[in-house]
């Protein structure tokens, strides 16, 4: 640090940074550290290109393969010579765009709800959305492993926070016990969990919601384009349409562009516009991007192939990885934890993967439970079998040698 006035070796801010930087600096000298790796080229999504060398791709989220894809990158492209690249600000000031109006028409159409309205990140979206619709003497109800965001927007939000254990509606049903019966009540979960791969129990969310006059909001990031036959996601996989009061998604991860939405009733979604600080106060999505994210939900639709592909990927994936004796828990969708154990286990697993031209990530604790660490791997619609299956044994071969097998 040079041009900054030096603080006191007491300072408890400069202890934080020290302390962070020393346990990154000791991970960097071993050798495994494996974050914030620059991708310079992503050949379509199931190669990418790292430091000269084309490595497999088994860490993207986007799942139907849509990065790159032509006429996405059009749309993005004709946004530019028609709009520019940014906005005139805020959208409820100069911001708003027609392309903004056309796209959020064309994700509500997509979700089945009266209306649709983006923030500029799916992180966002959480926070204004919680915070915008429960505040003190109210009550959320989130399972222990849903995504840091819906976390933080509970606590933004100041209700009271009741966590349930993870996809254990005995348990919910015994929280929404507790709350106070006058109180307004929120139960948010992921769709389909960021670390796990697991499916929630839509069914029975939904019945207990019923049941105590709850809210409920559902986080699709993993399960758009993802879940059901023609992947408009959970409420499709269940036959359960319009079971969700308030749909969440993002545009970062199956589109490939940034932002986060909140679609459901024409009401709802009036109100976000009027009451959401992140709407009212923070810019508008770039023409670029939205445009972007506006094409990728008709290329879903217009490809159908693409749903079915990753559907049978994610199957050879995860009965591959089943059959070499992997511990890939609950999952059932394109996020597929290897279970590893300690993080020394997870971070050889990667070390020897990564020396085999294969892109994967370790999560390891705080993320997951001390004991839990594992790649967390994650399959695409644009992987060819003959991918998977190389992948499979790369897998299997490192997995002896580290011991995990
Ligand atoms: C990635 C993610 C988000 C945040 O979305 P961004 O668009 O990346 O900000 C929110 N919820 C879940 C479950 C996610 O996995």
């Amino acid at each position: 640090m040079t041009n900054m006035v030096p603080k006191r070796d007491t300072d408890p801010i400069e202890g934080r940074i020290r302390a962070m930087c020393e346990r990154v600096k000791g991970i960097q000298q071993s050798d495994f550290y494996y974050y914030n790796i620059p991708i310079s080229k992503p050949n379509g999504t199931a190669t990418v290109l790292v430091d000269g060398r084309e490595m497999s791709m088994f860490a993207s989220y986007s799942y139907l393969g849509l990065i790159g894809h032509p006429r996405i990158d059009a749309a993005a492209r004709k946004a530019i010579d028609d709009f520019g690249t940014g906005t005139h600000g805020v959208r409820t000031l100069a911001g708003t765009l027609t392309l903004h109006t056309e796209m959020e028409a064309t994700i509500a159409e997509f979700k089945g709800t009266e209306d649709a309205v983006t923030f500029t990140s799916g992180y966002v979206t959480n926070l204004t959305a919680i915070s915008s619709l429960v505040g003190r003497h109210d009550c959320v109800f989130s399972d222990k492993l849903n995504h840091a965001s819906i976390v933080d927007g509970c606590l933004m939000s100041g209700s009271k926070f009741f966590r349930f254990r993870h996809n254990d509606m005995d348990d919910l049903a015994a929280r929404l016990k507790e709350a106070p019966s006058q109180a307004a009540k929120l139960v948010i979960c992921d769709a389909v969990f960021s670390m796990d791969g697991d499916i929630i129990d839509l069914p029975r969310v939904v019945e207990l919601c019923k049941a105590n006059d709850a809210w409920l909001m559902i986080d699709e990031a993993h399960s758009l384009g993802v879940l059901g036959e023609t992947g408009r996601g959970i409420e499709e996989y269940f036959n359960l349409e319009g079971a969700i009061d308030i749909k969440m998604g993002t545009l970062s991860k199956t589109i490939p562009s940034v932002g986060g939405y909140i679609a459901g009733s024409a009401d709802l979604i009036k109100f976000l516009r009027h009451q959401s600080r992140a709407y009212i106060f923070s810019a508008a999505l770039p023409p670029a991007q939205a445009a972007a994210a506006m094409e990728s939900f008709r290329v879903i639709l217009d490809e159908p192939w693409r749903v079915k592909q990753l559907r049978e990927n994610t199957k050879l994936f995860i009965n591959g990885l089943k059959e070499r004796g992997f511990d890939t828990m609950k999952t059932e969708t394109a996020i597929v934890p290897l279970l590893c154990g300690t993080d020394e286990k997870a971070f050889e697993m990667t070390r020897e993967c990564h020396k085999r031209d294969l892109f994967v990530l370790p999560v390891i604790s705080p993320a997951v439970p001390v004991g839990l660490a594992r790649l967390r791997t994650t399959v695409t619609a644009s992987h060819e079998p003959e991918q998977i299956e190389r992948a499979l044994d790369i897998f299997e071969q490192v997995g002896k040698e580290v011991g995990v097998l």
